[in-house]
């Protein structure tokens, strides 16, 4: 992963396969089958990386041949926790590299009037103070979904997070980093800008819609 002194908490995953995977995915042509397939695959990539500082803990194990002592994942499982909807497409790709994780859920958006967030549903393990989590969302365009994401978990006691998402904008990032400095954010690509609308440029379009058929 590379990182630069400007976002020192942003972690870019440069492998060739994530950039091919990527470029087709923000291509408009690809259909919604082949679209979910590449989510899935990138978000399997990603979390490879995101998880290789997780803590170990020694196992002692017997082989065929003799007792060794192995390493194993330290502590209680995992969580994934994705942002409703698009958060969703990244689970399954994640699950097949750690089977064994807890899937929480946050469900959130913006009121069109007041552009205050509207939270609809919060589940997550409890003891999350001694766990590590995952916050997933393709998409890290204001910022502002991931920083209330991140705050309903740091209200339930959650201090190890990570935000795994597919594309930021420098916006993003700057309000996550801004609120919470102590979160890494693990990405396939760092993009441009936000348009108008709050859409990223190139970006991959509405990352939901893409995913679930309703553009
Ligand atoms: N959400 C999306 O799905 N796409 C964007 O470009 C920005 C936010």
């Amino acid at each position: 992963m590379t990182t630069t002194p400007e976002m020192p908490g942003l972690f870019l995953v440069r492998h060739p396969l994530v950039q091919h995977k990527l470029t087709l995915l923000r291509d408009r042509d690809t259909p919604t089958k082949i679209f979910k397939e590449l989510v899935d695959e990138i978000a399997t990539l990603l979390a490879y990386e995101a998880t290789a500082s997780l803590p170990l803990s020694p196992r002692e194990v017997e082989t065929p041949l003799e007792r060794t002592t192995g390493m194993q994942l330290a502590g209680k499982k995992l969580v994934l926790v994705p942002i409703l909807r698009a958060g969703l497409g990244m689970v399954e790709g994640i699950l097949h590299l750690v089977p064994d994780a807890c899937v929480g859920h946050v469900g959130l958006y913006r009121d069109h009037d007041t552009l205050r967030p509207v939270h609809y549903y919060f589940k997550v393990p409890q003891d999350a103070g001694e766990r590590e989590f995952f916050l997933l969302d393709p998409m890290l365009a204001t910022g502002g979904s991931a920083v209330d994401a991140i705050d309903q978990l740091k209200g339930v006691g959650a201090k190890r997070i990570r935000f795994l998402c597919l594309v930021a904008a420098p916006a993003g990032v700057t309000r996550v980093h801004e609120a919470h400095p102590d979160v890494p954010i693990i990405a396939a690509a760092l993009d441009r800008q936000l348009n108008e609308v709050g859409y990223i440029l190139p970006g991959l379009g509405d990352a939901g819609d893409r995913l679930f058929g309703t553009r």
